[in-house]
């Protein structure tokens, strides 16, 4: 499995391109845009730089950086019965989408969100569906979109793997191929265990069954300090969390999904020892 981290913009595309190059990653995933100094809102953006987007993409393009996802930054409700809410969030998709296609990036990471009070699972994936297909129909070349798992919990869908199996459907109805993005820490909040050997193995044939392995094309390789099926999201450096080396290993050397690429989202600080650790798992 391809290794690399999810890097900050915030210093722009290009410092993160070198970043990536100095750590040899062999996949790297950012945000689609930074926000705007000293404004907090998620919605206030600056487009990327375009001659730093391109020079991303031509590394890109030249396999500098291996693989390049860019993770959705800030499209709350897209599956809200609220005719208003979603149509802002389509938008932002829609500015996502072309900025993430932009920059080079061949996946584009989403998250299923939330339904509305009063409305239910079934409801919501369908608005949520047709939502990215509106914002997809809009944005020539967009990156391949890629469903992640979350720590689920309240009005939150994406926690089972069943959910985004059922949204995939929707969205294939609608023309819209997808591919899926499994992330430890959110599935061992979601109440899976992925902490040990045989809990993995179970984790990724319950992948297998619903998805087939090859649609499962990134790893989000996290360890964490949540509690099992606590809904909570949290991201712990490796070695300091409760997952710890014996599910990591057994994803990593798993045949059936070697054609994925595994991104740890860290808290910023230790990028050199967590990449060490997961490389020692892997080559172990
Ligand atoms: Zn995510
Ligand atoms: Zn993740």
């Amino acid at each position: 499995m391809r290794l690399g981290l999810h890097l900050s913009v915030r210093q722009g595309p290009r410092a993160a391109l070198s970043r990536g190059l100095d750590l040899g990653l062999e996949a790297l995933q950012i945000l689609p845009y930074r926000r705007r100094p000293g404004e907090d809102e998620g919605f206030r953006w600056e487009k990327p730089d375009p001659a730093e987007a391109r020079e991303l993409s031509a590394a890109v393009a030249r396999g500098a950086v291996g693989r390049l996802a860019v993770h959705s930054r800030y499209v709350p409700f897209l599956a809200s019965t609220d005719p208003e809410s979603r149509r802002r969030s389509r938008e932002l998709l829609a500015r996502e989408l072309g900025f993430a296609r932009d920059l080079g990036g061949r996946e584009f990471v989403l998250h299923l969100g939330a339904y509305s009070p009063g409305s239910d699972p079934a409801e919501g994936t369908r608005i949520f569906a047709e939502g990215v297909a509106e914002a997809y129909a809009g944005v020539p070349d967009a990156p391949r979109l890629v469903m992640e798992n979350v720590p689920g919990g309240g009005r939150r869908m994406g926690g089972r793997l069943e959910d985004l199996a059922a949204l995939r459907t929707e969205l294939a109805a609608r023309g819209v191929p997808s591919n899926v993005c499994l992330d430890t820490a959110h599935a061992w909040a979601a109440g899976y265990d992925v902490a040990s050997a045989a809990g993995m193995d179970a984790f990724l044939d319950a992948a297998a069954a619903l998805f087939g392995a090859p649609a499962v094309t990134l790893f989000h390789l996290n360890d964490t300090q949540a509690e099992p099926g606590s809904n909570r999201e949290h991201h712990e450096h490796w070695g300091q969390g409760r997952l710890g080396a014996a599910g990591l290993k057994r994803l990593l050397t798993r045949p059936d999904f070697s054609h994925a690429a595994g991104i740890l989202e860290m808290p910023p600080g230790r990028d050199e020892e967590n990449l060490a650790y997961v490389r020692a798992v892997r080559n172990d």
